[in-house]
């Protein structure tokens, strides 16, 4: 998967390479101090930290001189910003703002895409760069290309977009992992039961690695071709020893067992299902990020099965709307019935927690989700949104970008998340989002 792309706009001579060469951390550019030296447009992975991006110079148009700067500068910032996720729009703060920059902050401002204001040169002397801020994209965040400094902030800036190449790499690597599973629940609805179950009719892996020792506080095992393994849940293995009955206890257990795990199977009693005990420690799975996945165990005592899953079903989409259509199979760890359905259940959460959507494809889904269902008026003015990129995934978190973010219904993201679940697949996982606002004037 390609890294989101950072263009870097702006009137020749601002140090439009200097910084590109500083964030790549290589001489990739050839610069030189008269205006319009450099020739070609570069471009380079960087990585900062966890995170990672394609770095894109636009210096390249400087020199060319068959039509006006103007004209010249809107067809190749266009051009750049076209196929950039985010635009590192630079002035210099020695100059201060010019006429060039005016036009250029008018031309990027139509493309819609986000914008970071960064005033270069800052490492000594500066003009006063207040008429910047009638642009709308807030103070620019202060630099200095050649002596590296604010380049902290500047990360900062771009976190949001920048894909998470820790986590990426973790992902690919994961795919070799064992998928960490748990299984939690209330005292006595058939954990234990279910974890034995597991273990007996999967093929147990025996070795030396960690964790699969008889005593160790997880078992693996094979599913698919996938390695499990599995949270031995305050000694699940061990039956008939003594388990915390105590509420508080059960849920601190959980609560150790969803840290372990990616992916956590919430079992609940189908002879007393969604009791408050089992909605509690469902919220610690979801407010925790994992993966979910219900099990109605007991199966096996409900005599008129038809439509009792589907009334279950509906049950939890009401008592958990932020994970509705999650996954839930009815089982019996008792007999075994329905148990074929569960892992494979888990293998599925477990890529949508780790599915990456391309930005491309995610802002075609935002213009419909828009297009059918606008976000409301705010004191009479309209609420927009611009711009939407997966900062992450484990879980998927989604980053916002428009005007007057802060003031979005918590029902309307509820709207999005429920689009997203049926757009890509996302059941199951819950849904993060971080509203990026910018106080544009210009926008309505
Ligand atoms: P835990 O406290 O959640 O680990 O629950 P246990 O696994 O110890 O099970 C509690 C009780 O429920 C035991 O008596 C089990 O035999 C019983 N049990 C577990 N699973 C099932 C099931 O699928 N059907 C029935 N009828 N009983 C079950």
């Amino acid at each position: 998967m390609t890294p989101p792309t950072v263009a870097i706009l702006g009137r020749p001579n601002v140090g439009k390479s200097t910084l590109f060469n500083r964030l790549a951390g290589q001489r990739a550019a050839i610069v030189h101090d008269t205006p319009g030296v450099t020739r070609d447009r570069h471009e380079a992975d960087v990585r900062l930290g966890d995170q990672a991006f394609r770095l894109i110079d636009t210096a390249g148009f400087d020199s060319q001189a068959q039509s006006s700067l103007a004209q010249q500068m809107t067809e190749h910032t266009l051009a750049a910003m076209r196929q950039a996720d985010v635009c590192l729009f630079v002035i210099d703060a020695r100059a201060g703002v010019t006429a060039g920059d005016d036009i250029l902050a008018e031309t990027l401002r139509r493309g819609g895409k986000p914008l970071i204001l960064v005033a270069n040169k800052c490492e000594g002397r500066t003009s006063d760069l207040g008429d910047a801020l009638r642009w709308g994209l807030g103070e620019p965040i202060t630099v200095s290309a050649e002596h590296g400094t604010g380049l902290s902030e500047l990360f900062d800036a771009l976190a949001p977009y920048a894909s998470d190449a820790v986590a990426e790499e973790n992902a690919e690597e994961d795919a070799l992992q064992p998928l960490k599973l748990a299984i939690v629940g209330r005292p006595n609805v058939g954990k234990s039961t279910l974890f034995n179950r597991l273990l007996g009719e999967e093929r147990v892996l025996t070795g030396p690695e960690a964790g699969t020792t008889r005593d160790s506080i997880a078992a693996a095992f094979e599913v698919q071709g996938r390695s499990i393994l599995l949270h031995d849940t305050a000694g699940l293995r061990r039956r008939r020893t003594a388990r915390p009955a105590v509420e508080q206890l059960a849920v601190a257990s959980a609560l150790t067992a969803i840290r372990f795990a990616e992916c956590v199977i919430v079992a609940t009693d189908a002879t007393q299902p969604f009791e408050k005990q089992d909605l509690t420690i469902a919220d610690l799975v979801v407010r925790e990020g994992r993966a979910i996945m219900f099990v109605i165990n007991k199966w096996d005592c409900i005599e008129r099965k038809a439509g009792a899953i589907g009334a279950f079903r509906e049950q939890l989409d009401h008592l958990l709307p932020q994970i509705a259509g999650a996954p839930l199979v009815a089982v019996s760890a008792l007999t075994g019935e329905g148990l074929s359905r569960l892992l494979p259940g888990v293998l599925d959460a477990d890529r949508a927690w780790n599915r990456r959507v391309a930005t491309a494809e995610l802002n075609r889904f935002l213009a419909r989700a828009l297009e059918r269902h606008p976000p409301p008026a705010v004191r009479g003015r309209r609420l927009r949104i611009r711009y939407m990129t997966q900062a992450k995934t484990r879980p998927p978190t989604f980053a916002l970008f428009g005007t007057q973010l802060d003031a979005l219904p918590q029902s309307w993201l509820r709207y999005l998340q429920n689009e997203l679940r049926a757009a890509f697949d996302f059941a199951g996982t819950p849904i993060r989002f971080s509203l990026h606002t910018s106080k544009n004037p210009y926008t309505d």
